[in-house]
């Protein structure tokens, strides 16, 4: 909940279509008010589903392609899944991908800014078979 306007700090059904979608709101900012509240601190940001991932990466077209690539190479979309066969689904390699990417992460706040580097932008990774709504838990904690 958001210490100044108490609202909730999520970013509900946020609609992202396929991999590499940038997370696209500043992880300080209330969605409520949209103010800042912390000067030195920590942000969180996790989406909830086994199917999405949160990183960090330098947002560019070349990169979005080289980390779809590197997903592919590493998790195949034609391998056999168990998770196929027990569900009749086809997503096991969203499910491998998105628990090695992880669901969330932190981000320490100096001076009121988040501590990442010039290229590096917090960024949602959809890995699901097809387009999903997905809702972002937002945390800042500090003073
Ligand atoms: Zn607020």
């Amino acid at each position: 909940m958001c210490a100044r306007c108490k609202q909730p700090m999520v970013l509900a059904n946020v609609t992202v279509s396929y991999l590499g979608n940038r997370f696209p709101y500043d992880l300080l900012k209330c969605p409520g008010c949209g103010k800042v509240h912390v000067s030195e601190g920590l942000a969180t940001a996790f989406v909830s589903g086994s199917t999405a991932a949160i990183t960090t990466v330098e947002y560019e077209p070349g990169l979005e392609h080289d980390l779809a690539a590197a997903l592919e190479r590493l998790f195949p979309r034609d391998m056999r899944y168990r998770h196929h066969e027990r569900w009749n689904d086809d997503n096991g390699r969203s499910h491998v991908r998105a628990a090695f990417l992880k669901p969330g992460l932190s981000v320490p706040v100096s001076k009121g800014a988040l501590m990442l580097g010039t290229w590096q932008q917090v960024v949602l990774v959809e890995l699901d078979t097809r387009p999903r709504k997905r809702e972002i838990a937002l945390q800042v904690m500090g003073e």
